[in-house]
């Protein structure tokens, strides 16, 4: 993609690509090969820093994606490692070491009062090369809603206490900052770019700050760098899961092909490297994805709600069934005809307008009694046969047609002691018809209420 990218700047302006082809060749190509391993001594297999990238506060003042859109101009699999809360001497040093071991320049986030208690460790820092920046007096994770005075004197307080432990120098402090905690706040965020301080963010931390194992560290670290495959790296060191795992993070990231990029600030003597504004972003603009030229936040504009009055009873027709509606729910503010059917509610009392049945609609006569409960009992296999003998007895031949298929073409052939049962009366059949359904039904009705 940046190739792509410089070939059109290329075709833009030829006149204005000198010095920034200058600076994508060294981005590209030279400095980032492997042969820095060499110049560190005793490892010859060691990461190293692949190049230096000079940035200017004033023209990016906040990085990093975690909270910000710009975050480094990095290439594909350059990493900027980052270390907060120190100096700490016994986490620090080793820290320090490590990173000696492997040749890797790396950023440093001190606090003030650690400074102040540890100087010595704050030179080590500068002399070991890597960049300083701060990181507060006191660590308050409340800089999101502390007042602007106190978290001023916060950012003032902590840079004068590391550079009292720098003898003054401030060649050897960046105007590099990052907000405890990442409890940013746009007041703050503007006090440091009016003093041309850059905010750093970061692009992904490695959760070295929870009680999490060092294995989990190193994870997180590989995973989340590999999900970017560039980008700054929050770590710190005062945790000894940090020291323990930081050796591995970067023998993965040397056999993964990563490259370590060291960051420092622009100054007279010292220009900015040469970028374009796409590089700023974790993934570039491209002309050929129409969706990254959008607003991030698309600015919706709502119309005031209006509430209509509710209709005059007087202007509709009570003839009409559906107006009649549609007024008696506006009435009672009702929500609109739901698109599912609704029940329908009779009007009127039914007891008061419907004549009484004649008494003689519910009257049946003993056989067919019998021959409705033989009917329903058709499951019952010696039900049914009781019935049709039954049946027969009280002279309802007729009345077997009304019997199941089965039953009425003679399927159960009555045994002896079932033609004795027939003998009995119409009565003792019904009794012994409701004897045998009623357990059936309690049977398969308890079942559904009793949880599997
Ligand atoms: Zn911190």
């Amino acid at each position: 993609m940046f190739a792509s990218v410089l070939v059109d700047t290329r075709k833009r302006s030829r006149a204005v690509i000198g010095t920034a082809l200058l600076g994508w060749a060294m981005f590209l190509g030279g400095t980032a090969q492997p042969a820095r391993a060499a110049e560190c001594p005793g490892n010859p297999n060691a990461l190293g820093t692949s190049r230096t990238l000079v940035v200017d506060p004033t023209e990016h003042p906040r990085i990093g994606t975690m909270q910000y859109r710009e975050t480094l101009p990095l290439a594909d699999h350059e990493v900027v490692l980052t270390f907060d809360d120190g100096p700490l001497p016994k986490y620090s040093n080793q820290v320090l070491a490590i990173l000696a071991s492997q040749c890797i320049k790396a950023t440093f986030f001190t606090i003030g009062s650690q400074a102040r208690a540890n100087p010595e460790g704050v030179r080590k820092l500068a002399a070991a090369g890597h960049t300083i920046g701060t990181h507060t007096q006191t660590h308050p994770l409340t800089m999101n809603k502390m007042p602007i005075e106190r978290a001023r004197q916060e950012i003032d307080d902590g840079i004068a206490s590391t550079l009292a432990a720098l003898n003054g120098d401030r060649s050897k402090l960046a105007p590099f900052f990052r907000i405890p905690g990442l409890m940013r706040a746009e007041g703050v965020e503007n006090y440091l770019a009016s003093r041309g301080i850059q905010t750093w963010s970061a692009d992904f931390p490695a959760d070295d700050w929870r009680h999490i194992s060092p294995q989990r560290v190193y994870d997180l670290a590989i995973q989340r760098i590999e999900a970017h495959h560039k980008g700054i790296l929050l770590l710190h060191d005062i945790q000894p899961r940090t020291v323990a795992a930081l050796p591995r993070i970067l023998n993965e990231l040397k056999a993964r092909g990563y490259r370590i990029v060291h960051v420092v600030p622009a100054t007279p003597d010292r220009p900015a490297t040469p970028t374009e504004p796409q590089q700023w972003f974790m993934h570039p603009p491209s002309e050929t994805i129409a969706v990254s030229r959008w607003p991030r936040i698309p600015n919706f504009v709502y119309t005031a709600r209006k509430t209509l009055p509710a209709p005059v009873f007087s202007a509709l027709d009570w003839r009409d069934a559906e107006a009649l509606d549609h007024a008696q729910r506006a009435r009672i503010g009702q929500p609109h005809q739901a698109l599912w059917p609704q029940p329908h509610v009779a009007q009127g009392n039914p007891v008061s307008t419907l004549a009484v049945p004649a008494a003689s609609v519910f009257r049946i006569p003993e056989g067919e009694s019998l021959t409705l409960l033989a009917t329903r009992s058709h499951a019952n296999h010696g039900v049914a046969q009781a019935a049709t003998a039954t049946a027969r007895q009280a002279k309802g031949a007729r009345r077997t047609a009304h019997l199941p298929p089965g039953a009425s073409r003679g399927k159960a052939r009555p045994a002896p002691q079932h033609a004795e049962q027939s003998d009995r009366s119409a009565g003792a059949v019904r009794l012994a018809s409701l004897k045998k359904r009623a357990p059936r039904a309690e049977a398969t009705a308890i079942p559904k209420r009793v949880p599997d």
